[in-house]
């Protein structure tokens, strides 16, 4: 059985760098036109040169999201961004309109993914769009376990499918609420996330007082508990959700579905589900996270009926800059309080430490005992090695 491809998102050039460090075989971003993500700091083309350079030194992947369903006025603009994309070497784009098709079949020799935007659940719908020329398809998130192994085995090509992330209320992402209620456009990347909004309830014309507002908000995905299923299912790639999330949520996802996958390939009879990477994935999440459709259970659970729930995460600590062997210490950036005597942890692709914080230290190497500062530059002795983009967290 293949080894699937562990997909990440990269909202920009540093998190492209740090999903493929922390184990990602490839990525996924918006260049900066015709993409779904118009708030993600979508790569220049110059970055998009440096981020598939160093994602083909490592022998992994780029892929670039051209997943908009285009406009008649935008047509003419898609055939010379498609060249582009070519010259630069992605290994493919992942797209939603078929009027890109036929123009990237004539002028480039890019391979074609299809978005999960055009809810792509059976395989009649699959034969087609390979009839078309698509190589792989990004299967809907509402896809059950059975639908992946009756495709599979039914049909030559490849299947990408979701293992953890954000779901939306609606099919897979079609949805105009925001352009409605907002003006803000969804098939744009400019999504208000109106299901997550809270909304009062009324009966006729009468104001339910004391009812709790009512919310569409559903719970994300997480594979962790059926990733063996999944893996068995036969699916080439595993793809995370989020190219807005921060490099240390990348780091911990990456990182700990890495850990899940390769222990599954060390040994597929003793293979069993540890329910501490759980724990290590919800400590990123802000919402609950379930495999929502995957196995068939999909109840009254699945969702969030009263107000919002997300928490926010603070465990994040400071990301390291540089790290000096001679002297052993590090130069970090601040991201949340911190002080002299925190048990904290600092863990990187492959390794982790658990340590107290005896010495900091400022900019101008002054001793300090409180971090405090956004974005702050300190500077740590470490009691072992570590490299840049390790990140530190609460332990
Ligand atoms: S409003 Fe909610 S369901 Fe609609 S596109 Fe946005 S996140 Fe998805």
């Amino acid at each position: 059985m293949k080894k699937p491809e562990l997909l990440s998102p990269a909202g920009d050039l540093e998190r492209l760098k740090i999903a493929l460090t922390y184990g990602a075989d490839a990525v996924y971003l918006g260049g900066t036109l015709f993409n779904l993500r118009a708030n993600a700091n979508n790569l220049t083309k110059e970055e998009l040169k440096e981020g598939v350079e160093f994602a083909h030194n490592l022998n992994k992947k780029v892929y670039v999201t051209v997943n908009i369903a285009m406009h008649n006025k935008e047509l003419n603009k898609i055939k010379q961004y498609l060249i582009e994309l070519d010259k630069i070497g992605v290994d493919a784009i992942i797209i939603t309109d078929p009027a890109i098709i036929p123009i990237a079949k004539k002028y480039t020799n890019l391979n074609l993914h299809l978005s999960t935007q055009t809810s792509t659940l059976n395989k009649e719908a699959i034969e087609f769009w390979k009839s078309q020329g698509i190589e792989r398809v990004v299967l809907a998130r509402e896809c059950s376990k059975e639908d992946i192994l009756d495709i599979k085995k039914s049909i030559d090509i490849e299947l990408e499918v979701f293992i953890h992330g954000a779901m939306c209320a609606s099919y897979s992402g079609r949805c105009v609420l925001s352009n409605f209620l907002t003006g803000r456009d969804a098939n744009r990347g400019g999504c208000s996330q109106i299901c997550r909004w809270d909304f009062d309830l009324y009966d006729g014309e009468e104001h339910l007082e004391g009812e709790k507002p009512f919310t569409f908000c559903t719970k994300d995905l997480s594979m962790a508990k059926y990733l063996k299923d999944l893996i068995e299912t036969g699916a080439d790639s595993f793809k995370i959700e989020g190219r807005m999330r921060s490099a240390y949520y990348i780091a911990t996802i990456v990182r700990t579905y890495r850990k899940m996958i390769d222990e599954y390939f060390e040994n597929k009879e003793t293979y069993e589900y540890n329910p501490k990477y759980e724990q290590v994935l919800r400590r990123v999440a802000n919402r609950d996270n379930i495999p929502q459709f995957f196995d068939g259970n999909y109840s009254k659970d699945v969702q969030y009926y009263n107000g919002r729930q997300e928490t926010t995460n603070q465990d994040f600590l400071a990301q390291v800059l540089e790290y000096d062997e001679n002297t052993k210490i590090a130069k970090l950036e601040q991201r949340n309080y911190f002080k002299k005597g925190d048990k904290v942890e600092i863990f990187g692709p492959k390794d982790e430490y658990t340590f107290t914080i005896t010495e900091i230290y400022d900019e101008d190497m002054n001793p300090i005992d409180i971090v405090r500062h956004p974005k702050q530059i300190i500077y740590i002795k470490l009691p072992f090695k570590v490299a840049k983009d390790y990140m530190m967290k609460i332990c």
